[in-house]
C-alpha cells in the first residue's frame, strides 16, 4: 500500500496513552478517509434536501446523488442492476429485513432454516425469532475442531424441508473464509434462497455477488471506511420482487387512500422506507471509489499480508493460541494468551497505543464452541504496517512475560 494511504486518515495521526496510535479494531469500524468525510461535508455543504419528494432543483440534486451512490456500489459488487441494492442502515438491518419481509413468507412450523454455528448474532438472531415464531427448525451446521465450515458439511445439513439459509463469508472471530461458492451451488441445486452476510468481506477482497451465487448479500458503510449508519442488502431482482416492506409510511408508496388498497413503490424504494441517509449513501460512495482507487486485489492482498504476519508472530510465542487452522487471509486474526483473560491483554495493549477487540464478538455460540471465555481479535486495514503488526507482537508478548 502507498505510504500516502496513512495520510488520508486524521485520526490516524494522533497519540494515544501516550504512543503512536495502532488502531486494529477494523473488524469492529474502520476509519474514515479524508475523501469520505469531504464527501459528506460537500453533500451537507452544496445540496442537502431529501429525495424522490419534491420537483425543486435541489431535491433533484439530492436524488441524483443519493442514486448515483447505489450504482456506485452496484458496480462495486457487480449486481445486475441498481435495483437490487437496497440501502439499510447496516448488515443488521438487511439481515432482518430479508427474515421478517422474505423468509417469513416462506417459513411454516415444522421447515428448517440452516445457519452455520460461527454466525455473528446478527446473522442468527433474525433467524431464530422467526423459528420460533412460526415453530420452524433452525439447523446449526457445526464447525470442525479447528472452528472452520466445510460446504460438505452446510450441504448436509440441507433437507426437504429447508426453506433459507444464511452464512457468513468471513467469520468475525476467527477471519476464516468460508466456502460461499460451494455452499451457494448447494443451496442453489436444492432451491433454497442463501443469504450471504458479508460484513467482514466487502473491505478486505473483491466481491462478486452474481460470480459468488449468493441470492441476498448484506454489508455495512462503517466497516468499509464509509459512514456509520448506512449499509446495503443486495438482493436478486426476482427475490426483492416477492419481498414485503420492513417499515411502512414515507416514501414507499405511490398512492394512499386511509382504508383503500395502495399502491406501493417498486424494489429499493419499496424497502427504505422514510428519508434515507442520504449523506451516508453518498459517503459509502466515496469509500468504494476510494477502496476502487486503490485496487482491490492489492486491499486483499495487503491486509492478507499483514493477517499472515501477525499469525506467524503470535505463533512463534509460547502460551499463546492462534484460532483457526487456514492460512489467515480474512483481514483478521483471534488469538488468546495463556492464563490471561482476554480484557487484561486488551488493556495491556490499549495502554500502549494498541487497539484490539476482546471477548465474544457478538458471537457467542461460537466462542462457546472453542472452548474459551473470549478471544482477542486484531483486525487490519488498508493504512495498517508491518511495523504496527509487530508492536502488537511484541506487547502480546510482554504481557505473555508478565511485564506490564
Ligand atoms: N455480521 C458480521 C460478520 C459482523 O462482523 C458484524 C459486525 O461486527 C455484523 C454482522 C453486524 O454489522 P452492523 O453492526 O454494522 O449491523
Amino acid at each position: 500500500m502507498t505510504s500516502d494511504v496513512r495520510d488520508h486518515f486524521p485520526v490516524l495521526a494522533q497519540q494515544v496513552e501516550g504512543h503512536a496510535l495502532a488502531y486494529l479494531d477494523n473488524a469492529a469500524t474502520t476509519q474514515k478517509p479524508r475523501q469520505v468525510l469531504d464527501a459528506v461535508v460537500r453533500y451537507y455543504s452544496e445540496s442537502n434536501a431529501n429525495v424522490g419528494r419534491s420537483v425543486h432543483a435541489m431535491s433533484m440534486r439530492a436524488t441524483d446523488a443519493y442514486e448515483a451512490a447505489r450504482e456506485t456500489v452496484r458496480a462495486f459488487v457487480n449486481a445486475a442492476d441498481a435495483a437490487e441494492i437496497v440501502f439499510t442502515k447496516g448488515t443488521t438491518e438487511s439481515v432482518n429485513l430479508v427474515a421478517e419481509g422474505f423468509a417469513a413468507q416462506m417459513v411454516s412450523a415444522g421447515d428448517e432454516i440452516v445457519v452455520s454455528g460461527m454466525e455473528h448474532h446478527s446473522n442468527l438472531l433474525p433467524w431464530r425469532r422467526l423459528c420460533e415464531r412460526k415453530g420452524a427448525v433452525l439447523r446449526v451446521v457445526p464447525t470442525d475442531a479447528d472452528g472452520e465450515l466445510s460446504a460438505e458439511a452446510f450441504a448436509g445439513h440441507l433437507t426437504p424441508r429447508t426453506r433459507f439459509a444464511a452464512v457468513a463469508h468471513v467469520s468475525n472471530v476467527q477471519g476464516t473464509v468460508n466456502p460461499v461458492r460451494e455452499i451457494a451451488a448447494a443451496t442453489r441445486a436444492r432451491g433454497v434462497p442463501l443469504l450471504v452476510d458479508g460484513a467482514q468481506a466487502v473491505a478486505h477482497r473483491p466481491v462478486d455477488v452474481q460470480a459468488l451465487g449468493a441470492d441476498f448479500y448484506c454489508f455495512s458503510g462503517h466497516k468499509m471506511y464509509g459512514p456509520m449508519g448506512i449499509g446495503v442488502l443486495y438482493g436478486r431482482a426476482e427475490l426483492l420482487e416477492r419481498m414485503d416492506p420492513l417499515l411502512v409510511g414515507g416514501g414507499m408508496v405511490k398512492e394512499v387512500t386511509v382504508e383503500g388498497p395502495l399502491a406501493v413503490a417498486k424494489a429499493p424504494t419499496l424497502f427504505e422506507g422514510g428519508t434515507p441517509n442520504i449523506a451516508g449513501a453518498v459517503g459509502l460512495a466515496a469509500a468504494v471509489e476510494y477502496l476502487s482507487a486503490l485496487g482491490m486485489d492489492r486491499v486483499r492482498d495487503h491486509d492478507a499480508e499483514l493477517t499472515a504476519r501477525a499469525a506467524a508472530g503470535l505463533r512463534a510465542l509460547d502460551g499463546v493460541r492462534v484460532f483457526g487452522a487456514q492460512q489467515p487471509s480474512g483481514g483478521l486474526i483471534s488469538f488468546g494468551v495463556d492464563g490471561l483473560h482476554p480484557y487484561d491483554v486488551g488493556n495491556h495493549l490499549s495502554a500502549h497505543g494498541v487497539m484490539v477487540r476482546t471477548g465474544v464478538h457478538c458471537a457467542m455460540p461460537f466462542v462457546d464452541s472453542l472452548g474459551v471465555v473470549g478471544t482477542v481479535r486484531a483486525s487490519f486495514g488498508v493504512y495498517n504496517t508491518p511495523e504496527e503488526v509487530d508492536r502488537l507482537v511484541e506487547r502480546v508478548a510482554t504481557a505473555e512475560k508478565g511485564f506490564w
